[in-house]
Protein backbone atom coordinates (compact mmCIF):
# COMPACT_ATOMS: atom_id res chain seq x y z
CA UNK A 1 0.00 0.00 0.00
CA UNK A 2 1.22 3.47 -0.66
CA UNK A 3 0.26 6.84 1.13
CA UNK A 4 1.68 9.67 -1.39
CA UNK A 5 1.38 13.04 -0.17
CA UNK A 6 0.14 14.39 -3.62
CA UNK A 7 -3.01 11.83 -2.98
CA UNK A 8 -3.35 12.34 0.40
CA UNK A 9 -6.46 14.79 0.44
CA UNK A 10 -7.82 11.49 -0.69
CA UNK A 11 -6.91 9.11 1.60
CA UNK A 12 -7.72 11.53 4.49
CA UNK A 13 -11.10 11.61 3.41
CA UNK A 14 -11.28 8.08 2.33
CA UNK A 15 -9.22 5.67 3.97
CA UNK A 16 -10.20 2.44 1.99
CA UNK A 17 -9.08 4.26 -1.27
CA UNK A 18 -4.96 3.01 -0.53
CA UNK A 19 -5.78 -0.01 -0.98
CA UNK A 20 -8.36 -0.39 -3.73
CA UNK A 21 -5.53 1.73 -5.83
CA UNK A 22 -3.80 -1.56 -5.65
CA UNK A 23 -6.08 -2.96 -7.49
CA UNK A 24 -6.52 -0.29 -9.58
CA UNK A 25 -6.04 -0.46 -13.79
CA UNK A 26 -2.99 1.70 -14.27
CA UNK A 27 -3.95 5.06 -15.52
CA UNK A 28 -3.75 5.89 -19.27
CA UNK A 29 -0.26 8.68 -19.65
CA UNK A 30 -1.61 12.12 -19.99
CA UNK A 31 -0.21 14.72 -22.11
CA UNK A 32 -0.91 17.44 -19.00
CA UNK A 33 1.13 15.20 -16.62
CA UNK A 34 4.32 15.70 -19.09
CA UNK A 35 3.74 19.12 -19.29
CA UNK A 36 3.63 19.89 -15.50
CA UNK A 37 7.22 17.90 -15.21
CA UNK A 38 8.35 19.52 -18.31
CA UNK A 39 7.64 22.93 -16.56
CA UNK A 40 9.11 21.58 -13.16
CA UNK A 41 12.62 20.80 -15.26
CA UNK A 42 12.55 24.43 -16.67
CA UNK A 43 11.81 25.86 -13.07
CA UNK A 44 14.74 23.81 -11.39
CA UNK A 45 17.42 24.84 -14.35
CA UNK A 46 16.30 28.68 -13.80
CA UNK A 47 16.85 28.47 -10.45
CA UNK A 48 19.74 26.32 -9.76
CA UNK A 49 21.31 28.45 -12.56
CA UNK A 50 20.30 31.73 -11.16
CA UNK A 51 18.79 32.63 -14.75
CA UNK A 52 16.78 36.06 -14.00
CA UNK A 53 13.27 34.98 -13.73
CA UNK A 54 12.27 37.17 -17.04
CA UNK A 55 14.82 35.44 -19.23
CA UNK A 56 12.40 32.35 -18.70
CA UNK A 57 10.56 31.43 -21.39
CA UNK A 58 7.36 30.14 -20.21
CA UNK A 59 5.34 32.78 -18.20
CA UNK A 60 3.80 30.56 -15.70
CA UNK A 61 7.28 28.86 -14.91
CA UNK A 62 8.45 32.81 -14.55
CA UNK A 63 5.99 33.98 -11.92
CA UNK A 64 6.91 30.77 -9.81
CA UNK A 65 10.68 31.48 -10.44
CA UNK A 66 10.65 35.44 -9.69
CA UNK A 67 8.49 34.45 -6.66
CA UNK A 68 11.61 32.02 -5.55
CA UNK A 69 14.30 34.62 -6.28
CA UNK A 70 12.56 36.93 -3.57
CA UNK A 71 14.69 34.06 -1.26
CA UNK A 72 18.26 34.98 -2.31
CA UNK A 73 21.22 32.50 -1.05
CA UNK A 74 22.53 35.47 0.62
CA UNK A 75 19.74 35.91 3.12
CA UNK A 76 18.52 32.34 2.93
CA UNK A 77 19.25 28.43 3.02
CA UNK A 78 17.61 26.98 0.34
CA UNK A 79 16.59 24.17 -1.34
CA UNK A 80 15.30 23.13 -5.09
CA UNK A 81 13.30 20.22 -5.93
CA UNK A 82 14.69 18.84 -2.42
CA UNK A 83 13.58 15.22 -1.72
CA UNK A 84 12.30 14.73 1.72
CA UNK A 85 12.22 11.55 3.84
CA UNK A 86 8.84 11.08 4.98
CA UNK A 87 9.32 7.66 6.94
CA UNK A 88 8.11 9.46 10.27
CA UNK A 89 4.84 9.44 8.52
CA UNK A 90 4.32 5.24 6.63
CA UNK A 91 7.31 3.24 5.66
CA UNK A 92 8.91 4.36 2.83
CA UNK A 93 7.32 7.33 1.58
CA UNK A 94 9.43 10.00 0.15
CA UNK A 95 8.25 13.14 -1.75
CA UNK A 96 9.72 16.71 -3.39
CA UNK A 97 9.75 19.97 -2.36
CA UNK A 98 9.94 22.14 -5.27
CA UNK A 99 11.30 25.04 -3.12
CA UNK A 100 12.42 25.65 0.36
CA UNK A 101 13.50 28.48 1.76
CA UNK A 102 14.89 29.34 5.89
CA UNK A 103 16.25 31.70 8.23
CA UNK A 104 16.45 32.05 11.89
CA UNK A 105 12.35 31.97 12.36
CA UNK A 106 10.63 31.30 9.15
CA UNK A 107 10.26 28.62 6.61
CA UNK A 108 8.82 29.30 2.97
CA UNK A 109 7.74 25.26 1.85
CA UNK A 110 6.14 26.79 -2.10
CA UNK A 111 4.63 24.30 -4.49
CA UNK A 112 4.47 24.97 -8.19
CA UNK A 113 1.16 23.19 -10.27
CA UNK A 114 1.28 23.72 -13.77
CA UNK A 115 -2.05 22.40 -13.90
CA UNK A 116 -5.10 24.87 -15.11
CA UNK A 117 -8.37 22.92 -14.88
CA UNK A 118 -8.63 22.53 -11.12
CA UNK A 119 -7.73 25.26 -8.67
CA UNK A 120 -6.09 23.79 -5.46
CA UNK A 121 -6.81 24.94 -1.98
CA UNK A 122 -3.81 26.28 0.31
CA UNK A 123 -6.58 25.93 2.90
CA UNK A 124 -5.68 22.98 5.30
CA UNK A 125 -3.35 21.20 2.06
CA UNK A 126 -2.45 17.95 3.50
CA UNK A 127 0.51 17.36 0.58
CA UNK A 128 2.44 20.99 1.37
CA UNK A 129 1.53 20.46 5.33
CA UNK A 130 3.57 17.00 4.82
CA UNK A 131 6.46 18.51 3.11
CA UNK A 132 5.90 21.32 5.39
CA UNK A 133 6.75 18.98 8.77
CA UNK A 134 9.14 16.94 6.69
CA UNK A 135 11.31 19.86 6.02
CA UNK A 136 10.91 21.55 9.58
CA UNK A 137 12.22 18.15 10.97
CA UNK A 138 14.80 17.05 8.21
CA UNK A 139 16.30 20.30 7.14
CA UNK A 140 15.38 23.52 9.93
CA UNK A 141 17.99 23.58 12.50
CA UNK A 142 16.11 26.16 14.90
CA UNK A 143 13.26 23.48 16.39
CA UNK A 144 10.68 24.73 18.59
CA UNK A 145 9.71 28.16 17.23
CA UNK A 146 8.47 30.11 14.45
CA UNK A 147 6.59 30.13 11.69
CA UNK A 148 6.00 28.50 8.13
CA UNK A 149 4.88 29.79 5.33
CA UNK A 150 3.09 27.06 2.70
CA UNK A 151 2.32 28.56 -0.66
CA UNK A 152 1.00 27.12 -3.96
CA UNK A 153 1.53 29.11 -6.85
CA UNK A 154 -1.01 28.05 -9.84
CA UNK A 155 -0.52 30.80 -12.36
CA UNK A 156 -2.35 28.86 -15.14
CA UNK A 157 -5.46 28.45 -13.58
CA UNK A 158 -8.29 32.13 -13.52
CA UNK A 159 -10.77 30.96 -11.07
CA UNK A 160 -8.31 31.70 -8.17
CA UNK A 161 -5.43 34.01 -7.20
CA UNK A 162 -2.29 32.45 -9.25
CA UNK A 163 0.10 32.82 -5.60
CA UNK A 164 -1.55 31.72 -2.28
CA UNK A 165 -0.21 31.34 1.15
CA UNK A 166 -1.26 29.57 4.24
CA UNK A 167 0.88 30.61 7.33
CA UNK A 168 0.92 28.27 10.67
CA UNK A 169 3.42 28.60 13.77
CA UNK A 170 5.47 25.17 14.04
CA UNK A 171 3.02 23.90 17.14
CA UNK A 172 0.30 24.08 14.84
CA UNK A 173 1.90 22.35 12.42
CA UNK A 174 2.91 19.85 14.30
CA UNK A 175 -0.59 19.32 16.28
CA UNK A 176 -1.92 18.94 12.77
CA UNK A 177 0.50 16.31 12.30
CA UNK A 178 -0.69 14.62 15.76
CA UNK A 179 -4.47 14.88 15.44
CA UNK A 180 -4.96 14.81 11.39
CA UNK A 181 -1.67 12.93 10.11
CA UNK A 182 -1.34 10.01 12.53
CA UNK A 183 -5.13 9.38 12.75
CA UNK A 184 -5.95 8.97 8.78
CA UNK A 185 -2.55 7.36 8.66
CA UNK A 186 -3.80 4.47 11.47
CA UNK A 187 -7.49 4.58 9.51
CA UNK A 188 -5.79 3.47 6.02
CA UNK A 189 -3.67 0.31 7.65
CA UNK A 190 -7.50 -0.95 8.79
CA UNK A 191 -7.51 -4.25 6.63
CA UNK A 192 -11.49 -3.09 6.32
CA UNK A 193 -10.59 0.96 5.87
CA UNK A 194 -14.34 2.33 4.81
CA UNK A 195 -14.70 3.68 1.13
CA UNK A 196 -16.04 7.03 2.03
CA UNK A 197 -17.36 8.47 -1.60
CA UNK A 198 -16.99 12.35 -1.90
CA UNK A 199 -15.75 15.28 -4.49
CA UNK A 200 -12.06 13.79 -3.62
CA UNK A 201 -13.04 10.46 -6.03
CA UNK A 202 -12.57 13.03 -8.95
CA UNK A 203 -8.73 11.91 -9.65
CA UNK A 204 -9.01 8.50 -8.06
CA UNK A 205 -7.31 5.82 -9.84
CA UNK A 206 -10.42 3.21 -8.24
CA UNK A 207 -13.02 5.33 -9.60
CA UNK A 208 -14.02 2.57 -12.01
CA UNK A 209 -13.87 -0.29 -10.05
CA UNK A 210 -15.27 1.36 -6.49
CA UNK A 211 -17.79 -0.74 -5.10
CA UNK A 212 -18.95 2.25 -3.21
CA UNK A 213 -19.12 4.51 -6.40
CA UNK A 214 -21.37 2.17 -8.32
CA UNK A 215 -23.48 1.52 -4.70
CA UNK A 216 -23.83 5.23 -4.36
CA UNK A 217 -25.01 4.68 -8.04
CA UNK A 218 -27.23 2.26 -7.66
CA UNK A 219 -28.74 4.02 -4.76
CA UNK A 220 -29.83 7.25 -5.59
CA UNK A 221 -32.29 6.32 -7.95
CA UNK A 222 -34.40 4.52 -6.10
CA UNK A 223 -33.23 7.74 -3.31
CA UNK A 224 -35.60 9.70 -5.57
CA UNK A 225 -38.63 7.47 -4.87
CA UNK A 226 -39.35 6.95 -8.57
CA UNK A 227 -40.12 4.00 -10.45
CA UNK A 228 -37.63 5.31 -13.38
CA UNK A 229 -35.84 8.67 -14.94
CA UNK A 230 -38.88 10.88 -14.57
CA UNK A 231 -39.07 13.78 -17.21
CA UNK A 232 -36.56 16.59 -15.42
CA UNK A 233 -39.03 19.49 -14.92
CA UNK A 234 -41.46 17.01 -12.83
CA UNK A 235 -38.42 17.10 -10.04
CA UNK A 236 -38.69 19.34 -6.80
CA UNK A 237 -36.10 21.12 -6.20
CA UNK A 238 -34.78 18.66 -3.13
CA UNK A 239 -34.87 16.23 -6.06
CA UNK A 240 -32.94 18.40 -8.48
CA UNK A 241 -30.35 18.36 -5.90
CA UNK A 242 -29.93 14.61 -4.95
CA UNK A 243 -29.81 14.42 -8.86
CA UNK A 244 -26.89 16.92 -9.22
CA UNK A 245 -25.11 15.39 -6.60
CA UNK A 246 -24.90 12.19 -8.74
CA UNK A 247 -24.23 13.85 -11.46
CA UNK A 248 -21.12 15.04 -9.72
CA UNK A 249 -19.82 11.58 -8.92
CA UNK A 250 -21.31 9.21 -11.98
CA UNK A 251 -19.65 11.94 -14.59
CA UNK A 252 -15.90 11.51 -13.22
CA UNK A 253 -16.66 7.37 -12.94
CA UNK A 254 -18.49 7.15 -16.15
CA UNK A 255 -15.68 8.72 -18.03
CA UNK A 256 -13.26 5.99 -16.28
CA UNK A 257 -15.53 2.97 -17.38
CA UNK A 258 -15.68 4.35 -20.96
CA UNK A 259 -11.36 4.40 -20.47
CA UNK A 260 -11.60 1.22 -18.99
CA UNK A 261 -13.90 -0.26 -22.26
CA UNK A 262 -11.77 1.49 -24.34
CA UNK A 263 -8.67 -0.23 -22.73
CA UNK A 264 -10.19 -3.67 -23.18
CA UNK A 265 -11.08 -2.87 -26.82
CA UNK A 266 -7.64 -2.37 -27.65
CA UNK A 267 -6.21 -5.32 -26.25
CA UNK A 268 -8.67 -7.38 -28.51
CA UNK A 269 -12.02 -7.60 -26.27
CA UNK A 270 -15.01 -7.49 -27.72
CA UNK A 271 -17.22 -4.65 -25.69
CA UNK A 272 -20.29 -5.69 -27.03
CA UNK A 273 -22.20 -2.91 -29.04
CA UNK A 274 -19.16 -0.81 -29.78
CA UNK A 275 -16.09 -1.16 -32.34
CA UNK A 276 -12.84 0.87 -32.47
CA UNK A 277 -12.55 3.23 -35.22
CA UNK A 278 -10.31 6.19 -36.19
CA UNK A 279 -10.03 9.15 -34.49
CA UNK A 280 -11.42 12.42 -36.08
CA UNK A 281 -8.99 14.44 -37.18
CA UNK A 282 -8.26 17.49 -39.04
CA UNK A 283 -5.63 18.42 -42.12
CA UNK A 284 -2.36 20.08 -41.22
CA UNK A 285 0.49 21.23 -42.85
CA UNK A 286 3.56 19.68 -43.24
CA UNK A 287 5.53 22.13 -43.70
CA UNK A 288 4.07 25.77 -42.78
CA UNK A 289 7.15 27.69 -44.56
CA UNK A 290 6.65 25.46 -47.51
CA UNK A 291 2.97 25.69 -47.84
CA UNK A 292 3.04 29.24 -47.12
CA UNK A 293 5.08 29.87 -50.12
CA UNK A 294 3.60 27.42 -52.76
CA UNK A 295 -0.13 29.25 -51.80
CA UNK A 296 1.45 32.54 -51.92
CA UNK A 297 1.04 32.80 -55.88
CA UNK A 298 -2.33 31.94 -55.61
CA UNK A 299 -3.63 34.08 -52.48
CA UNK A 300 -2.96 37.09 -51.19
CA UNK A 301 -2.04 37.74 -47.67
CA UNK A 302 -4.98 38.49 -46.11
CA UNK A 303 -6.44 35.10 -47.40
CA UNK A 304 -3.47 32.92 -46.53
CA UNK A 305 -2.22 34.98 -43.36
CA UNK A 306 -4.57 35.38 -39.54
CA UNK A 307 -3.29 37.44 -36.69
CA UNK A 308 -5.14 37.37 -33.79
CA UNK A 309 -4.82 39.52 -30.53
CA UNK A 310 -4.18 37.42 -27.08
CA UNK A 311 -6.94 37.16 -24.90
CA UNK A 312 -7.43 40.04 -21.96
CA UNK A 313 -6.15 37.20 -19.31
CA UNK A 314 -3.12 36.16 -21.09
CA UNK A 315 -2.83 40.10 -21.91
CA UNK A 316 -2.64 40.40 -18.10
CA UNK A 317 -0.32 37.80 -17.08
CA UNK A 318 2.34 38.95 -19.68
CA UNK A 319 1.81 42.78 -18.46
CA UNK A 320 2.08 42.09 -14.84
CA UNK A 321 5.23 39.94 -15.89
CA UNK A 322 6.71 42.89 -17.07
CA UNK A 323 5.38 45.28 -13.66
CA UNK A 324 2.77 46.86 -15.60
CA UNK A 325 -1.23 46.90 -15.35
CA UNK A 326 -3.82 46.25 -18.27
CA UNK A 327 -6.11 49.43 -18.62
CA UNK A 328 -9.81 47.88 -17.73
CA UNK A 329 -10.94 50.95 -20.21
CA UNK A 330 -9.42 48.16 -23.01
CA UNK A 331 -11.59 44.89 -22.24
CA UNK A 332 -15.33 44.32 -21.29
CA UNK A 333 -16.92 41.20 -19.63
CA UNK A 334 -19.91 40.17 -21.30
CA UNK A 335 -22.87 39.07 -19.11
CA UNK A 336 -22.77 35.33 -20.18
CA UNK A 337 -26.01 34.42 -18.20
CA UNK A 338 -26.37 32.12 -15.13
CA UNK A 339 -25.52 29.22 -13.91
CA UNK A 340 -26.26 26.89 -11.25
CA UNK A 341 -23.07 26.29 -8.68
CA UNK A 342 -22.37 25.29 -5.25
CA UNK A 343 -23.12 27.14 -2.20
CA UNK A 344 -19.13 27.25 -1.59
CA UNK A 345 -18.66 28.45 -5.00
CA UNK A 346 -17.01 32.12 -4.01
CA UNK A 347 -19.12 34.10 -6.50
CA UNK A 348 -21.31 36.45 -5.52
CA UNK A 349 -24.80 34.91 -5.58
CA UNK A 350 -27.43 36.64 -8.45
CA UNK A 351 -31.22 36.62 -6.88
CA UNK A 352 -33.38 36.32 -9.25
CA UNK A 353 -37.45 37.43 -9.22
CA UNK A 354 -37.11 39.13 -6.35
CA UNK A 355 -38.16 43.22 -6.04
CA UNK A 356 -34.57 45.53 -4.92
CA UNK A 357 -36.15 46.67 -2.40
CA UNK A 358 -36.85 43.02 -1.10
CA UNK A 359 -33.39 42.09 -1.52
CA UNK A 360 -31.91 45.44 0.49
CA UNK A 361 -33.96 43.95 3.06
CA UNK A 362 -32.72 40.31 2.89
CA UNK A 363 -28.81 42.06 3.11
CA UNK A 364 -29.95 44.08 6.32
CA UNK A 365 -31.41 40.87 7.91
CA UNK A 366 -28.09 38.59 7.09
S1 LIG B 1 -13.53 6.25 -5.80
FE1 LIG B 1 -13.85 7.45 -3.95
S2 LIG B 1 -14.80 6.02 -2.52
FE2 LIG B 1 -13.86 4.80 -4.12
S3 LIG B 1 -11.81 4.32 -3.40
FE3 LIG B 1 -11.62 6.16 -4.63
S4 LIG B 1 -11.78 7.83 -3.15
FE4 LIG B 1 -12.60 6.00 -2.13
Amino acid sequence: MKLRPSSAYRWLACPGSPRMEMVAPVPLPSPYAQEGTDAHAMAEKALKEGTCPSEVPDPAVRLYVDHCAGYPESHWSRFIERKLQLGWMYPNVRGTADFVAFNKGEMHVVDYKHGQGVPVSIENNPQLRIYGFGAYIELYPHKGKGKIHLTIIQPRCEEVEPIRTETLMFDELRAWRNEVLVPGVEACKQPYAPLVTGSHCRFCPALGICPAQANGAIETVPDLQMPAFPPAEALTAEQMAKVLAFIDLFGPWSKQVAACAQDAAEKGKKVPGYKLVRRRSNRKWIDQDDAGKELACFLDDDELYEQRIVSPAKAEKALKAKGEELDPALYEKPDTGLTLAKESDKREEVRVGLPEEMIQLLDIMQ
